[in-house]
């Protein structure tokens, strides 16, 4: 008889195929939109609930909310309103009154829904007069639920795309949900050894979110499943981080033995700087020599963060210096930059700042001559070039390295997933240095960047003066002060956002900034720079604007990662409103590069939208510009438009950092000390919530 009962029950890894009412149709559809599993479609949190314990009298309803009614439909029409919209009106009543539904466009209702038979209907109503409507309501006949009603909150799905194209709504969705944790076996959908431990909790939190029992409850629930995600957010975090380097580790925070560099050097280092390399070195010399635990540790995955300025290219150089010529004399380091004017702006700092070292010193890009690529090629295969730097022709053009241990990339968010790997494969598992401008929140570095090791500089160089920011409503306001600048020999850029002229935004292009110019500024050289010249042309400009040859720069947001120029003393930023905070706060770190003191003007047309960037003008701090963006606009601004996924509630800023930090520990404990049917659980769960993306998650193309 148990025996009997226990067969019809439904597990948590049952394929959705299994459930009543899924054909092989529904299935197919399902399996497609994400659903393999009953309890990938569990994973499918309400976003809210409705209180439909009770019912009410229709002559009771008040104007503006929600009620259930328990109603006899009396009759029901459709009527064409014009195209593209017909409208259903259904007439229900109870002994105490009537109420018009009205819905549009679901003509099918009329055949549905028949008249003389009683129905729930839940929905917003409204009073006009003395007739009462309810608009869009959900009915359900009183038959097919057996006149029962629900006896706990009822759980509100939010509309999935992928769903829909299943044809699964989320009144549907809600049926089927309500249909599994009926019939549901959780006592056998755990694996033996995870049976009545802790993880059962995660079982009860699942039955929780969709059938509430008290809001306090539903709050522990939530956090639990947060905990469960982020537990196996971190476990798919940790394989990445293992495939890239080969081992299964915890990022480090412990602070490493300070170092110094023997190199003599024109000024002091920052304490900000001094941190950051010696974590790189110690980074370097665990993955060589033997350390406390007796164990070679895997090569450096470090991100360094630090605002531009900071000094994080000169942290790379000395830690390259480290590299090839102490530690591990003769292997070689790699430099990659994304513009050729950048990587050239490296090189020659590197040889000024190094000379002993120049000639061993060299530079790959996509535009050198044939005979000029093969000795370059040469001095690096046969290792007398150390020190390479470059651009993207770095892993694209024909090079073998002799011996290559260590890869920096530069602004790294410019560069994809892949790219980074190819440049990687040119060594065999080289150590991996990444250089960001954008500070990241905590949060995030725990997650989207979770398989690094962070070091972070937040702190200037000193003597430099923040760049002073204003906010203006018209581009005419800044005419006298970019004429001030130009008098005074300095020069100026100018960002829009667009390239031309759009039909769907009325921003500022650059085509239209420079007609501007022409007119209001008629004896100033100038030039534009935008993403859609070639990247010959662009170099072209931007080399000619550094040796000052035009005055005035106007540009898209490709002058982002721009060349150093320390001359140019104003950036102007037309409609501001609609970049993130971090993003202008990159921007204007092009000014205020040299002794100068500089200045950027946001102009923002919307009177609203500059309470936000006032922020702006009040820090000159990276981080908390970060923290605002993250809140105001979501992680995409922060890591790029090219990482997908970003809408996953991991990564909210309401995430506590130290539900992160647990479950990373969590995480790893799963991975190395629990049993291997509890890992083997999570691993599933894992590749169910996240798919095989895991590998590539959040690291874009
Ligand atoms: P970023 O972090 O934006 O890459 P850079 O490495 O380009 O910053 O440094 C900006 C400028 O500051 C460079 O001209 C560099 O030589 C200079 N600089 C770096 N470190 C120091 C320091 N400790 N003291 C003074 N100037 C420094
Ligand atoms: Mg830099």
């Amino acid at each position: 008889m148990a025996r009997a009962a226990k067969t019809s029950k439904i597990l948590l890894d049952d394929p959705v195929s299994s459930l009543s009412g899924v054909g092989p149709k529904k299935s197919e559809a399902l399996n497609k939109a994400g659903c393999q599993s009953v309890f990938d479609i569990l994973r499918f949190y309400p976003t809210r609930y409705q209180d439909r314990r009770k019912t009410t009298p229709v002559s009771m309803v008040e104007n503006g909310r929600m009620f259930l009614l328990r109603v006899k439909l009396e009759s029901i029409k459709s009527y064409f309103a014009r195209r593209g919209l017909t409208v259903i009106n259904a007439v229900f009543s109870d002994n105490s009154g009537k109420i018009t539904a009205k819905w549009f466009n679901r003509t099918y209702l009329t055949k549905q829904l028949l008249p003389n038979f009683e129905y729930w209907v839940f929905g917003n109503v409204t009073k006009s007069g003395s007739q009462l409507i309810v608009s869009n309501p959900e009915v359900e006949k009183i038959e097919e639920t057996n006149g029962q009603r629900a006896d706990v909150l009822t759980p509100i799905y939010p509309s999935n795309a992928r769903l829909s194209e299943a044809h699964i709504s989320p009144l549907a969705l809600r049926k089927l949900i309500a249909g599994i944790l009926d019939n549901i076996d959780w006592e056998n959908s755990l694996p033996g050894s995870l049976r009545g431990s802790a993880f059962q909790k995660i079982l009860l939190a699942i039955e929780e979110i969709h059938r509430p029992k008290s809001d306090e409850s539903l709050q522990k629930a939530k956090y639990t499943l947060a905990f469960f995600d982020q537990v196996l957010f971190q476990i798919g975090v940790l394989k990445r981080r293992e495939l890239l380097t080969g081992f299964l580790t915890l990022p480090d925070s412990t602070k490493p033995p300070s170092f110094k560099s023997p190199y003599p050097l024109p000024f002091k280092l920052t304490n900000g700087q001094l941190d950051a390399l010696s974590e790189i070195v110690s980074d370097l010399k665990n993955n060589v020599e033997e350390g406390e635990s007796g164990k070679i540790q895997p090569p450096m995955n470090r991100l360094v963060q630090g605002d531009v300025g900071s000094g994080k290219t000169l942290v790379a150089f000395l830690s390259m210096l480290y590299f090839s010529n102490e530690l591990t004399p003769g292997y070689q380091c790699a430099f990659m930059a994304p513009t050729e004017i950048l990587a050239r702006q490296h090189l020659a700092n590197f040889q000024k700042f190094f000379p002993q070292f120049a000639d061993k010193a060299i530079i790959v890009t996509g535009s050198q001559k044939a005979s000029e690529k093969r000795l370059v090629n040469d001095l690096i295969a046969t290792g007398s070039a150390l020190f390479v730097f470059g651009t993207h022709a770095l892993f694209q053009e024909k090079i073998t390295f002799k011996e290559l241990g260590f890869c920096i990339i530069d602004e790294q968010q410019r560069f994809g997933v892949n790219h980074r790997r190819l440049l990687f494969n040119k060594g065999s598992n080289p150590n991996q240095l990444l250089l960001s401008a954008t500070p990241i929140p905590r949060t995030l570095s725990l997650t989207i960047f979770g398989d690094m090791d962070t070091s972070i500089i937040n702190e200037m160089p000193p003597g430099r003066s923040p760049v002073e920011t204003t906010i203006e409503k018209s581009f005419k306001a800044t005419i006298p002060i970019i004429k001030k600048e130009l008098e005074a020999g300095h020069q100026v850029y100018i960002v829009c956002p667009l390239i031309e002229l759009s039909e769907e935004r009325d921003w500022v292009s650059v085509e239209e900034a420079a007609d501007r110019v022409e007119d209001l500024l008629p004896d100033v050289s100038y030039a534009t720079l935008t993403g859609a010249q070639t990247w010959e042309e662009k170099e072209m400009i931007m080399q000619s604007f550094k040796d000052r040859n035009l005055q005035i720069l106007i540009a898209t947001t490709v002058v982002e990662v721009g060349v150093d120029n320390p001359n140019a003393t104003l950036m102007i930023i037309e409609n501001a409103d609609c970049f993130g905070l971090s993003q202008l706060h990159q921007l204007r770190g092009r000014v205020g590069r040299g002794s100068a003191k500089s200045s950027c003007i946001l102009i923002s047309h919307n009177d609203e939208s500059s309470e936000r960037l006032k922020v702006l003008a009040s820090t000159n701090d990276g981080f908390e510009l970060s923290m605002e963006d993250l809140k105001l606009r979501g992680p995409g601004d922060l890591v790029g438009t090219r990482q997908s996924g970003l809408g996953h509630p991991c990564f909210s800023h309401r995430i506590p950092q130290k539900l992160i930090e647990n479950a990373r520990k969590r995480a790893f404990e799963i991975l190395t000390i629990e049993p291997i049917e509890v890992r083997n659980w999570f691993n599933t769960q894992m590749i169910h919530s996240f798919g095989e993306s895991y590998k590539t998650f959040m690291e874009g193309g």
